[in-house]
């Protein structure tokens, strides 16, 4: 009985192979939480540097359509403004006005 099913699961070779593909999965997912850890720690800023607005309410500009939505953009250097605030300052310029790091999407 105990053969049976054992044989039912796919044999001795598709096992291995699915386990190798579990850790795959498992190294993936704990390089994706440091990253998130990492993110976390690096982002201690929780203002906008353009508006000076807290970063947890909607822009100046927002405010000021009476738009309640907040919409943050991170840069690579890990950076935040809001949307509007850094959409509009990129116009103008393509670097993190915090650091002058060029900005990527
Ligand atoms: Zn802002
Ligand atoms: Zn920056």
């Amino acid at each position: 009985m105990a053969t049976a099913t054992s044989a039912a699961a796919g044999g001795g070779g598709e096992g291995a192979a699915a386990s190798g593909g579990g850790d795959d999965k498992l190294r993936f997912e704990l390089k994706k939480w440091n990253a998130v850890a990492f993110w976390s720690y690096n982002v201690q800023q929780d203002t906008c540097a353009i508006c000076r607005n807290s970063i947890y309410e909607p822009s100046i500009e927002n405010q000021a359509s009476g738009v309640q939505d907040i919409n943050i953009a991170w840069g690579a250097c890990n950076h935040c403004f809001h949307l509007e605030c850094v959409s509009r300052w990129l116009k103008q310029n393509d670097v993190c006005p915090l650091c002058q790091a060029p900005w990527e999407f």
